[in-house]
């Protein structure tokens, strides 16, 4: 099978830098364009990221001389790629109207960035979870006029460690109406240079802007459904959100307590749905499907990111210590890898979902 050429916009930065990492040998997609801001346009990728690669694999021998472009220039891109990733980071307005110029220049966008999360024909997807929502594709396409472009989002990358959980038991019948989640946040989740070392060594810090707002509402979005060619969000379930910054270098942690609406599980049930759960992406194979999307570790000391980020490649969700709640009625810790699965693997899996369903 001839593999489709695509590109990365903001492929300097970390999360870009792992898109140019995971997208080496893909079977299906091969990196043929790059962009970032104007300061590194111009330069071969190995210049632009000299001193700042991230990656501790060197950089792939295809990417390492292709010229860099002003991702604002979307017509170099022409005629070089067949869809984009977008790993920007300005401001969202910006993002929004560069991402939408790719996408009315016949060129579909995979975004990691917030901008378009809330654009009500926009999906934010996980595959495993609300794959459905690609249905809203051609009705975005027919509100801006579109013939080939359109624009995908993946959501904040905390989410899915706690949310795919969530998921799974909603899909075996056992609804949950509230949670409690605090998060401990990996620092490269605030890209490079990132947080100051001086903030965050020996440290914790209790702010992260505008994440615990994500972390509240978008999966509100992507368990809701769409109605009248528009997404309204899930009512069923509130969340209440404490994020935090630790000085962990991959992997976001949750701990989360939940409450059930009416049926309640029994703790083997959970755990018997958790590693049961399988979904559209594992039936199709998809090559960065995770085989296992959720992991259960029975020890009482687990996840940990160091030990767990990198289960299935980094795109599993790791779970444990599940344990009944004195206020609510279950609590868990759930892990995921923030640049891996939170960011460019699921940019990716995204990607070969849109090509298996055709449509690209
Ligand atoms: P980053 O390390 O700061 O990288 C930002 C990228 O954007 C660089 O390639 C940069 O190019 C480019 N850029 C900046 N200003 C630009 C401009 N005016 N025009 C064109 N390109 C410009 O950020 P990151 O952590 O990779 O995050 C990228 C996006 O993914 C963000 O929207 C972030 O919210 C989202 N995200 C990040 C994570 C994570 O775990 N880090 C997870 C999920 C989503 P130069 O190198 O040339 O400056």
């Amino acid at each position: 099978m001839k593999k489709m050429e695509v590109g990365v916009l903001g492929a300097t930065g970390m999360v870009g830098q792992m898109y140019v990492r995971l997208l080496e040998n893909h079977p299906w997609f091969d990196v043929s364009y790059v962009a970032a801001s104007p300061k590194s346009a111009g330069k071969t990728y190995s210049e632009a990221v000299a001193g700042r690669w991230q990656m501790q694999t060197g950089i792939p021998k295809n990417v390492a001389q292709l010229r860099v472009e002003d991702a604002g220039a979307v017509d170099k891109a022409l005629g070089k790629c067949s869809f984009v990733f977008s790993a920007l980071e300005m401001d969202k307005q910006a993002i929004r109207d560069l991402e939408n110029k790719y996408a009315q220049n016949d060129i579909p966008v995979v975004s990691n960035a917030s901008a378009h999360r809330w654009t009500e024909d926009v999906p934010m997807l996980v595959p495993e979870i609300n794959s459905q929502h690609l249905d809203i594709i051609p009705i975005q396409k027919k509100n801006h006029g579109w013939k080939r472009g359109f624009v995908v989002v993946k959501p904040n990358c905390s989410i899915q460690s706690y949310i795919t959980p969530i998921h799974a038991l909603e899909k075996a019948g056992f609804k949950v109406a509230r949670m409690i989640v605090s998060t401990m946040q990996a620092i490269s989740g605030a890209g490079y240079p990132g947080v100051a070392s001086l903030d965050v060594i020996d440290n914790i810090v209790p702010y992260i802007g505008g994440e615990e707002e994500k972390s509240e509402k978008e999966p509100l979005k992507i368990l809701g459904r769409i109605e009248k060619g528009r997404f309204v969000d899930s009512d069923s379930l509130t969340i209440s959100a404490h994020c935090n910054r630790v000085p962990v270098q991959d992997g976001h942690t949750a701990c989360a307590s939940i409450e059930f609406e009416e049926r309640k599980p029994s703790r083997e049930d959970i755990i018997r749905i958790w590693r049961s759960f399988r979904s559209l992406p594992q039936e199709l194979k998809l090559p960065f499907a995770p085989e296992q999307p959720i992991i259960y570790r029975e020890e009482e000391n687990r996840p940990q990111p160091r030990k767990d980020r990198d289960t299935e490649k980094g795109m599993a969700v790791t779970v444990g210590r599940l344990r009944e709640c004195n206020v609510f009625d279950f609590r868990f810790v759930g892990l995921s890898h923030n640049t891996i699965r939170g960011a460019a693997g699921g940019g990716i899996l995204n990607a070969e979902l849109l090509k298996a369903k055709g449509f690209f």
